[in-house]
C-alpha cells in the first residue's frame, strides 16, 4: 500500500482527545481539555432552537449569514473601535480551527517562512507544514513568558510570509503587552508580512490586563486576520462557529480555501451567535469575572498541594511547574499517573513544543464547575502524596 500524507500519518492523535479518553476510562475529573462544564447561556441556546424551527436550514452564503457578519463587525467596533465592512471584511468559519486552516492554506506558498511562538496550540504546525510553509519558532520562557525581542527579530527574514500570534495565549495564559505588540507590528511592516491573530480568548482576560488586537495598531489593519470563536465567548465549544475579520485583499484568498474546506456552518447556530455578540457588556464582564474566581480557586488549591503555579492573565488555563513534586516523572508520565491514580486529568505541556521540549510543565483548565474544581483539589490532596511515594 502506498503511504498516506506524511504530515498526518507520522503524527499521534491530538493530546486533547487522548487525555479526555483516558479521563473517562478512569472516571477522573477532567481539567485537561479546555471546555466548560456548563451548557452556555440559556438565551443563546434558545435562539438556536428558534432559528432551527423557524428559519431556513439550507446552505447559507459561504461568507456566513448576514446577521452574523453584521454582528461580528458591530462587536469589533464596540470593543476595539474597528470599522469593519460586514459584507467584505468578515468570514464565518466552522470554529477557529477551520479559520486558522483557511488563513494558513489561503496565504502560504511552499517555501514561505512562518514565524510562530512556542509553546503553541497544536493545530498550527501541521497546517503550516501541509501548506508547504517553513516554521520559524521562537520560544517563550516562564514564569513571565515575555517576548524575546532579539530572537523574534532573528526569526524574520525576506522569506517571512506571516506570523501566527495567539493572544491571550494557550497554554501560558499570557496576554501580550502593548510594547510587545508594537515590536511585532514594527517587524511585520519591516518584512512586509501578515499576521494571523488567534484571539479566541479575547473576552477571557482577568485583573487589570487588557486584550489589544494587533489589528488596532497603526499600519496593522491591512496586515492582520483576526480570529474569534463563539465556542469560547459563549462557553459553547461544541458549536464550532468562528469568525475572521480582515481587509478584503487578504480575506479573499482565505475565503477561497474556506469554500473547499467546509463552505459554511449550521445556519441556526450562526444566527444564535449573532444574537449573542449583541449581548450587553455585562455579559462579557460577567464571564471574565466568573472565570477569574475559578482561576484563583484552582491556583490556590494547586499551590497548597505543592505545584509551582504560574500567573495567568487570560484564557481557560493555568500552567504549573511540577519539578518539585514530580518525583522524577516527566510531564506525560505525571499526567497519566495523575489520571489513573489520583483521578484528575491535566495536559502535559511538552505537546505544545517542537524539538526538545521542557518536560516539567503541566496545564490545568479552570473553566469547570466549582464543585468539580473542589473535587479535583480534594482528590489531589488525598492521593497525590501516595502517587509520589
Ligand atoms: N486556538 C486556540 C488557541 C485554542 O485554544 C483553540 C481551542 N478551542 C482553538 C484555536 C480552536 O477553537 P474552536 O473550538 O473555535 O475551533
Ligand atoms: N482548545 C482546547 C484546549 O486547548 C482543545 C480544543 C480541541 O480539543 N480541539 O484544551
Amino acid at each position: 500500500m502506498k503511504p498516506a500524507a506524511a504530515v498526518f500519518a507520522n503524527m499521534s492523535t491530538t493530546i486533547f482527545e487522548v487525555m479526555s479518553r483516558l479521563s473517562v476510562e478512569h472516571n477522573a475529573v477532567n481539567l485537561g481539555q479546555g471546555y466548560p462544564d456548563g451548557n452556555g447561556p440559556d438565551d443563546v441556546r434558545e435562539q438556536a432552537q428558534i432559528a432551527l424551527a423557524d428559519r431556513p436550514n439550507q446552505y447559507p452564503s459561504m461568507w456566513g449569514v448576514p446577521e452574523l457578519r453584521q454582528a461580528v463587525a458591530a462587536h469589533g467596533k464596540r470593543f476595539y473601535g474597528l470599522d469593519i465592512d460586514p459584507m467584505n471584511e468578515v468570514l464565518v468559519t466552522s470554529g477557529a480551527t477551520e479559520a486558522l486552516a483557511s488563513c494558513l492554506l489561503g496565504l502560504i506558498e511552499p517555501g514561505d517562512e512562518v514565524v510562530m511562538i512556542e509553546p503553541l496550540y497544536d493545530s498550527y504546525l501541521p497546517i503550516v507544514r501541509l501548506a508547504g510553509g517553513i516554521p520559524k519558532l521562537v520560544r517563550l520562557t516562564p514564569p513571565d513568558w515575555s517576548l524575546p525581542f532579539d530572537a523574534l527579530e532573528k526569526a524574520f527574514s525576506a522569506k517571512t510570509k506571516l506570523m501566527i500570534l495567539n493572544s491571550p495565549m494557550n497554554p501560558t495564559g499570557k496576554v501580550f503587552t502593548p510594547e510587545e505588540l508594537k515590536f511585532i507590528a514594527g517587524l511585520l511592516e519591516r518584512f512586509d508580512a501578515y499576521a494571523v491573530c488567534d484571539e479566541v480568548y479575547e473576552h477571557l482576560v482577568y485583573d487589570n490586563h487588557k486584550h489589544i488586537p494587533l489589528m488596532t495598531l497603526p499600519g496593522m489593519r491591512e496586515r492582520c486576520l483576526r480570529i474569534g470563536s463563539a465556542g469560547k465567548t459563549f462557553s459553547l465549544t461544541g458549536w464550532k462557529i468562528g469568525y475572521i475579520t480582515g481587509a478584503p485583499g487578504v480575506l479573499q484568498p482565505v475565503a477561497k480555501a474556506h469554500q473547499f474546506l467546509t463552505f459554511t456552518s449550521a445556519p441556526n447556530l450562526q444566527r444564535a451567535v449573532a444574537y449573542g455578540l449583541q449581548k450587553d457588556d455585562s455579559y462579557f464582564k460577567g464571564l471574565a469575572a466568573e472565570l477569574s474566581t475559578k482561576r484563583d480557586k484552582l491556583s490556590q488549591g494547586l499551590r497548597q498541594n505543592g505545584f509551582d503555579v504560574m500567573p495567568t492573565a487570560g484564557t481557560y488555563f493555568i500552567c504549573t511547574d511540577i519539578s518539585g513534586i514530580s518525583g522524577g516523572l516527566n510531564d506525560v508520565e505525571f499526567c497519566q499517573k495523575l489520571t489513573r491514580e489520583v483521578g484528575v486529568t491535566a495536559i502535559p505541556a511538552s505537546v505544545f513544543y517542537e524539538g526538545a521540549p521542557p518536560t516539567n510543565y503541566v496545564r490545568f483548565a479552570f473553566c469547570k464547575d466549582v464543585p468539580m474544581l473542589d473535587e479535583a483539589l480534594q482528590r489531589i490532596a488525598a492521593k497525590l502524596p501516595k502517587m509520589r511515594a
